[in-house]
């Protein structure tokens, strides 16, 4: 590191507010405050400003119709088409112009690059296929698939037939994805033979197989070959098991009309991804969902037509839903899809894609960025990444450490960092500052985005005092609101709306949606998520945020990741467990235990003094890089450990459990 780093590192550890760069602001979609005020005096017409984003078919008669709360609707009786919005209308003028560039795992140089012409083209001949296989209206597709280009191709095939999708992440277990199915009455699922991950070849269809034993109804399914014959696994494939090549090339050239979908119609299903207990289906739909992914990736991510926009998540998590699928393509962008881990075959492989593609935005996940730390900067700084405009973070807090480090070393001060919150239920972002116009806090993510209402109450409803920890809520409904939970409108309510709502009115201003997540908001109006309501400890009659213990531990020199959780104590109630990754080239020891105590002491105050510190050389994540703060917590209590089968990385739970009883 050089002296003028040291220095600029010096400076950024003690500046805790940040201007949006001048050079962005110049060029930004939003860059005049006056939306905020705009938006709230004109409220719900203001969304016509998304819906705007949007080819309607029909127009809708009014924009809001709240009169049976919790079930808005939006854009009421708008009529249109998701796959129409994100490739036909972008025809006339960019059919020639990327859509989506595929970086595939580097073993068969296999990037593909699809033009929207080229996808247009592949979408209608999969759309035909998947309705001469019997695929109606409102029927339910499965997709279990990696990050390949056929899944948002199927994706868009279905949305083009009015065929809802419900996406399972490719890392689930075969009895996830049986789950899946039989919740969602779903006979048809699209899959694949494999894929690889660090450069080896991985079986898919087996695991998708034994999934489908677990289906009680018929299935027909879909086989994209991803490998090539001689990594194949050379599974038998039944007569209800087409592939993908046959039935594309069968309807080669054919068109399909893309069908009216009313606003309110389902666009997809999403099954949360299970990070507290059974998954939740959440039904999203193609009016209010389609405009707010556009709007979004409009105003915050700055999405314009141009741009190469990368966003490194997995499509089969929500953010690839919404800001690597739909957002970007109804805005006629062009959009990446990565298929590997950032570390291989080496660990700046994010940043030669970035440099390779002129990528404008990266939009990722706050666990990736300290990742990234814990490496060292030497691998960005070998790269030009002078292409970035922007940066962004979803899916956690990101603290301010890592905040810092990614606004110094990948985005060159020259880039706004935006720290997303929302959720799968959100359908898109909802609190973050506006690039190009708030000032940015590291460690909180901002303000509620113009047009929404947000708050931090305490138990009984009330807002809670300037830094004081309490409940996040949203006080009026939105656009991309989910609409209920598949088929169970009464756990819809039970699970986000009748904490804080009074259930048995009809008044709107009576319902207030209740997002689940521990928060703080300061006197800019600034909300910091602390984690999920259940991560909250109490100990000794004080309530702690986990996140919040954890991001003073990450503010520990050597220290490159660490989860917090609450152990069984007989005088405490809780006591507080933590689990630290030390940061390369530093030693687990006596010394640096101590400094993580203290650093804790120092941020929080006595009560948050860990009982433990154990070192690990990982930490159980679900695929969407969600700290498993459940298994931890059984671990401390050397409870059973229960379901592990959502975790990215099994194999690091006995290594964590020796761990804890070494220490
Ligand atoms: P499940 O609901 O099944 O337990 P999940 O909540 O992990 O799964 P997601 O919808 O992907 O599924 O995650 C949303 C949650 O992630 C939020 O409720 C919040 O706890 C956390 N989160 C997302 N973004 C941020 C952020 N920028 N800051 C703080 N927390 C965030
Ligand atoms: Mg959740």
């Amino acid at each position: 590191m050089s002296e003028t780093d040291v220095d600029l590192e010096a400076r950024l550890a003690e500046q805790d507010s940040f201007e949006p760069p001048e050079s962005f602001v110049e060029q930004a979609n939003v860059s005049d405050p006056s939306i905020y005020d705009e938006f709230e005096n004109n409220w719900p017409e203001c969304w016509e400003a998304a819906a705007d984003l949007l080819d309607w078919n029909s127009d809708y008669d009014q924009v809001l119709d709240d009169s049976n709360p919790p079930f808005y609707e939006w854009f009421v009786d708008g009529e249109l088409n998701a796959s129409e919005n994100c490739l036909d209308r972008h025809l006339d003028e960019r059919s020639d112009e990327a859509a989506i560039e595929w970086v595939g795992e580097p073993v068969d140089e296999a990037n593909r690059t699809y033009t929207y012409g080229e996808l247009h083209r592949e979408v209608n001949e999969f759309a035909a296929a998947l309705r001469d296989m019997g695929v109606e209206e409102d029927d339910v597709v499965t997709m279990y698939m990696p990050m390949i280009p056929e899944l948002p191709v199927a994706m868009l095939a279905c949305a083009r037939i009015g065929a809802p999708h419900s996406v399972v992440f490719a890392g689930f277990s075969a009895d996830a994805l049986a789950t899946r199915m039989n919740a969602a009455d779903s006979e048809y699922l699209v899959t694949c033979d494999g894929y690889y991950r660090r450069g080896d070849p991985l079986d898919h269809l087996s695991k998708a197989n034994e999934g489908l034993d677990g289906v009680d109804h018929g299935t027909d399914t879909v086989v994209v070959d991803r490998l090539p014959d001689d990594d194949s696994f050379g599974h038998e494939r039944s007569d209800t098991q087409h592939s993908y090549a046959d039935l594309v090339d069968d309807h080669e050239g054919e068109t399909i009309e893309p069908v009216d979908r009313d606003a309110e119609d389902m666009l997809f299903l999403m099954y949360t991804s299970g990070t507290t207990g059974q998954p939740k289906g959440v039904k999203h739909t193609t009016g209010g969902y389609l405009s707010w992914a556009a709007w979004t990736s409009q105003s915050v991510l700055d999405i314009k037509p141009d741009d190469t926009y990368f966003c490194a998540a997995d499509i089969g998590w929500i953010t690839g839903h919404s800001y690597i699928v739909y957002g970007p393509l109804a805005l006629g962008t062009t959009t990446m899809m990565y298929e590997g881990t950032p570390d291989y075959p080496d660990r700046d492989r994010l940043w030669e894609i970035i440099e390779e593609y002129e990528a404008n935005q990266l939009y990722t996940a706050p666990t990736a960025i300290r990742a990234f730390m814990k490496w060292g900067e030497e691998y960005p700084d070998s790269h030009d990444l002078s292409s970035l405009r922007l940066l962004g973070t979803v899916g956690e807090p990101i603290n301010p450490r890592a905040w810092k480090w990614y606004y110094q070393h990948i985005g060159d001060e020259e880039c706004p960092v935006i720290d997303t919150w929302w959720q799968t239920e959100t359908g898109g972002m909802m609190l973050t500052t506006l690039p190009g116009v708030g000032k940015m806090k590291p460690g909180s993510a901002g303000p509620p985005l113009p047009g929404l209402s947000a708050d931090v109450v305490d138990m009984s409803g009330s807002p809670v005092g300037a830094g004081e920890a309490g409940y996040l809520v949203v006080n009026k409904p939105w656009p991309g609101m989910l609409r209920t939970l598949y088929k169970n409108d009464e756990r819809f309510i039970n699970e986000y709306w009748r904490e804080y709502s009074d259930v048995d009115s009809d008044d709107s201003s009576d319902w207030v949606y209740f997002p689940e997540d521990g928060a703080k908001i300061d006197e800019d109006g600034y909300i910091t998520v602390l984690g999920r309501v259940d991560d909250v400890l109490n100990v000794s009659g004080h309530r702690l945020g986990t996140m919040e213990i954890e991001s003073a531990i990450v503010g520990v020199e050597g220290v490159a990741e660490a989860a917090v959780v609450g152990g069984d104590h007989d005088i405490k109630g809780e006591a507080v467990y933590t689990y630290v990754i030390t940061e390369d080239g530093y030693e687990e020891n006596e010394e640096l235990r101590e400094a993580i105590i203290e650093g804790v002491e120092d941020a929080i105050g006595p009560i948050a003094r860990p009982e433990a510190v154990i070192f690990t050389p990982e930490l159980p994540k679900t695929r969407s890089g969600k700290i498993m703060r459940r298994l931890l917590e059984n671990i401390a209590n050397e409870d059973e450990l229960g379901d592990t089968s959502t975790l990215r990385n099994p194999d690091v739970v006995s290594d964590i459990q020796q761990q804890a009883q070494n220490d």
